[in-house]
């Protein structure tokens, strides 16, 4: 037995708070009962905030893959085109479903260090004059890399080729932590999970959708019946849901709804920019890179870290969860064990950081990682410096 609080520092799921854990901790009510309507009609109408959207937010009872599914085959045909970008490892999943799903991707090729190039979606959707592209799908936070992408160019990108494919994103690691703008950016279909920013466990995940692609859902979709959206509208304008949703989860949105919006958003955001910032702080002074090229792409919900040549990421978490009981974000698939990842992001402040940036530089003490010493200092100073 271990004492003393486990430090769950990967990026997603992250820290439930005990206001939420305290929240859930209720008997499950009748979701057909009056109560349950309350509950009901009152996180969907609270949900819009948060995706920044006047319109529909769904709840499924699914983890985020659910909702990556939800939104393709609730707007799509087989065989249709889906633009794609390559910005780590969730993009190169959900590309990966539309394949299993029977539709065509065409998955512009990325290095895993820079964000989506708005240039060549312009190129591809220019290229495709008889609209042969129904969806332009992209990773607002590409959470295997730590890159952020700048969704009001894709948007432009889209509107500049004056091309009538549906913009979808997937937010499951920025939602509650960096800004995103649904309406603003003329997002159609955006992808939610609770695990995340939103401090739930997971569970839930959400689907907001526009008009547009409502009006493409009502006229085509693919053979779909869980994921169905037309399913969740007549219930979900009373507070219900089509089938049995996970109550329990419900309670604690209800709880971590009031807390982003008791801290204001705009805060919430400013938070997670100045905690990015402490973090890269600490990583620069100890010598290291950042996977993430390009400065105004680096993720404000979590840092990835190339480790030097000839050093394992594993080894280092490893280390660092067998000497301080902290767990960090291993590397996927094509950055495997090059790197290791720094959630933070979701119920977070100031302290915890230090307390997640002392740990990353004793564990690199401890597994003898060669590092220039001072990182978490740096980190103390930059906190120091930017009071909020
Ligand atoms: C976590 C995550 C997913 C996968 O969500 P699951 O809940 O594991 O299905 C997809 N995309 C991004 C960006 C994520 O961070």
């Amino acid at each position: 037995m271990r004492s003393g609080r486990h430090f769950l520092q990967i990026p997603g799921p992250t820290n439930t708070p005990e206001r939420i854990l305290r929240a859930m901790h209720r008997s499950v009510i009748d979701h057909r009962g009056p109560e349950f309507a309350e509950l009901g009609l009152g996180l969907l109408r609270d949900l819009k905030p948060v995706f920044q959207t006047e319109g529909r937010v769904v709840i499924y009872p699914a983890s985020g893959s659910g909702a990556w599914e939800a939104a393709l085959v609730n707007v799509l045909q087989p065989g249709d085109q889906v633009l794609m970008y390559e910005t780590g490892q969730f993009s190169t999943l959900w590309k990966n479903m539309a394949t299993k799903l029977g539709y065509d991707p065409i998955f512009i090729a990325g290095d895993w260090r820079r964000g989506v190039d708005a240039n060549l979606i312009a190129d591809a959707l220019a290229k495709d004059t008889d609209h042969k592209i129904k969806a332009v799908c992209v990773v607002h936070n590409d959470t295997a890399t730590g890159i952020t992408s700048d969704i009001g160019a894709v948007r432009a990108a889209i509107d500049g080729a004056a091309h009538p494919a549906l913009m979808m994103v997937d937010t499951i690691s920025s939602l509650g932590s960096i800004d995103f703008k649904t309406d603003a950016w003329g997002v159609d279909v955006v992808v939610a999970g609770s695990q995340k920013g939103l401090m739930l466990p997971p569970g839930l995940s959400f689907n907001a959708i526009s008009e547009k692609a409502w009006a493409a859902c009502q006229a085509g979709g693919d053979r779909r019946s869980y994921w169905d959206w037309r399913d969740m509208m007549t219930p979900n304008d009373a507070g219900y849901f089509p089938y049995t949703p996970a109550t329990t989860l419900l309670y604690g949105l209800r709880e971590a709804l009031d807390m982003l919006a008791g801290e204001g958003l705009e805060q919430v955001f400013a938070r997670h920019e100045r905690h990015a910032s402490a973090t890269r702080a600490a990583v620069e002074s100890w010598g290291f890179e950042i996977l993430a090229l390009n400065p105004d792409e680096r993720s404000n919900s979590l840092t990835a870290v190339l480790m030097p040549d000839g050093q394992g990421g594993d080894a280092l978490r490893a280390e660092i969860l067998d000497g301080f009981d902290m767990s960090l974000g291993t590397g996927l698939n094509k950055v495997a064990d090059k790197i290791f990842r720094i959630g933070h992001l979701g119920d977070f402040n100031d302290l915890m950081l230090m307390g997640t940036l002392s740990g990353v530089e004793m564990g690199m003490i401890r597994a003898g990682v060669p590092h220039q010493s001072g990182g978490a200092q740096s980190a103390l100073k930059y906190l120091a410096d930017h009071r909020i």
